[in-house]
């Protein structure tokens, strides 16, 4: 039964029919994004991010995060074969439990925060079945995360992401006032523009950077009705998209950030879950071992047309960082 906080979010949900105008006129520019002109070997910044957490997320039956070890382990291969260095938001009740891993990674790797145990760090959301927690306690959590990455020798993380990319201004002032600099927990599924923004105003030093998704918003009937989308940047788009609409989506994302005089720049999201087979689980079809292969061939797809330059987003919050 959907609560009426999650009643009012879902009429607020842009994506929502009612607000079907406001998203149409967004994707006029999508013609003129299309034809820009990108320079063969322009330089693109590439945050590739994992979200260690429970299997499944928020969708998790359970507290087990079975996926995670085997994947961690096959991480400094993958890093080595891209040639790429990787941010990890990891759920901070997870930081003890897997520090043998974490401490071998945090040399060449970022490590974030993703939440306690994916809980809900705004209000509480339509499609969700989280009830929004207390600011005390979220206090209460950041303190024990922190705590957990200290004492299992591992550096306090300074980069956060809220699970299921739901934080208020409270949290991120929260964040703020534990020495964080940068947010990625910006509601990308909800058309949030590709750049990065002080959401607490020009003189904190909190950067919001937000996981990429198109500016262009796409367009579904359902029930009859049409409801509006906006691709994420995410496993799930590269294990079931070809590689023309790969590159055409990169084409625009980018496009539109040199367009704003943005630095041109992709945060790309996956799980540790969607590496590893679910038997039985359809929705999960796309998840499988083979998704190291295939994340490393789109990467190189990508390198053949632009100069990757791979960053943590701490070194990215200080390449794309606005006055
Ligand atoms: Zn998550």
């Amino acid at each position: 039964m959907i609560s009426p906080s999650g009643l009012v979010d879902f009429f607020l949900d842009p994506r929502m029919p009612q607000y079907l105008v406001c998203a149409k006129l967004k994707q006029r520019r999508r013609k003129k994004l299309a034809r820009a002109d990108i320079p063969h070997d322009t330089e693109v910044l590439v945050a590739i991010t994992f979200d260690i957490e429970y299997d499944f997320g928020s969708s998790a039956r359970d507290a087990t995060a079975s996926a995670a070890p085997p994947f961690l382990q096959e991480l400094p291969a993958l890093a080595k074969e891209l040639g790429a260095v990787f941010t990890l938001f990891i759920q901070g009740d997870l930081a003890e439990k897997f520090s043998h891993y974490l401490y071998g990674l945090q040399d060449k790797h970022e490590l974030g925060l993703h939440g306690y145990a994916h809980e809900l760090w705004g209000r509480a959301k339509w499609f969700l079945p989280h009830h929004p927690v207390p600011l005390h306690t979220r206090r209460e959590l950041i303190k024990r995360s922190l705590k957990c990455f200290l004492n299992n020798n591992l550096t306090a993380p300074t980069s956060f992401r809220a699970p299921d990319l739901v934080a208020d201004m409270d949290t991120l002032r929260l964040l703020e006032e534990h020495s964080f600099s940068v947010d990625s927990s910006a509601p990308s599924y909800y058309g949030v523009p590709p750049m990065p923004t002080k959401p607490l105003g020009a003189t904190s030093r909190l950067l919001s950077i937000p996981l990429t998704a198109s500016p262009i918003p796409r367009f579904q009937m359902r029930y009859l009705l049409p409801f509006t989308s906006y691709e994420v940047f995410n496993m799930f788009q590269l294990a079931t998209s070809d590689d023309n609409h790969l590159l055409s989506y990169v084409k625009e994302v980018l496009a539109f950030q040199m367009g704003i005089g943005v630095r041109p720049h992709l945060v790309f999201l996956t799980h540790p879950w969607e590496f590893k087979e679910w038997p039985g689980r359809k929705r999960l079809g796309y998840c499988s071992s083979s998704n190291y292969e295939l994340l490393k061939r789109k990467f190189s797809l990508l390198e053949e047309k632009y100069q990757l330059r791979y960053v943590s987003m701490k070194e990215l919050a200080q390449l794309v960082s606005v006055e």
